[in-house]
This record gives C-alpha cells, structure tokens and sequence, in this order.
C-alpha cells in the first residue's frame, strides 16, 4: 500500500511521465529492478554494460497512478 503525501516540489511521475504540481498528492516507492529482459536476451556486444546494472532509488508517482497501484497491490 503506497501512501499520499503532498508533493512539495515539482515531480514527474515514474508510471505515466505526467508532472506532479507542487502541492499535489503523490506517492513514492522503492523501484525495484526490473526484469524487463536479461542479458540473455540480447546480444551483449550491442549493450552498454550499465544497461544491465538494476537501477535502485526511489521513484514517485501521481495519486491516478498511486490507486491503480493500490488496486494490484
Ligand atoms: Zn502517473
């Protein structure tokens, strides 16, 4: 369950790139790495080696995107 906080700064959402207004609710979260493909799947001698570092940090997200969260979660 992500909470709602007011944004006190001007963000971008992480889900669907929309700006997060300062003063709006957004939510934030751990990203988590993803696996949207491996090294296995493509031709590593085309791919920057960093492409395959997982990113972590934090990513935020408007509230429209915070409850379709939710709603999965
Ligand atoms: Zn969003």
């Amino acid at each position: 369950m992500i909470k709602l906080k007011r944004s006190r700064t001007q963000r971008t959402c992480y889900a669907c790139g929309k700006d997060i207004e300062k003063g709006d609710q957004y939510g934030s979260m751990a990203n988590v790495p993803g696996s949207s493909w491996t090294a296995d799947s493509r031709p590593s001698e085309e791919i920057p080696r960093y492409a395959f570092q997982p990113f972590y940090g934090t990513v935020h997200m408007c509230e429209k995107c915070v409850e379709v969260k939710n709603d999965v979660l």
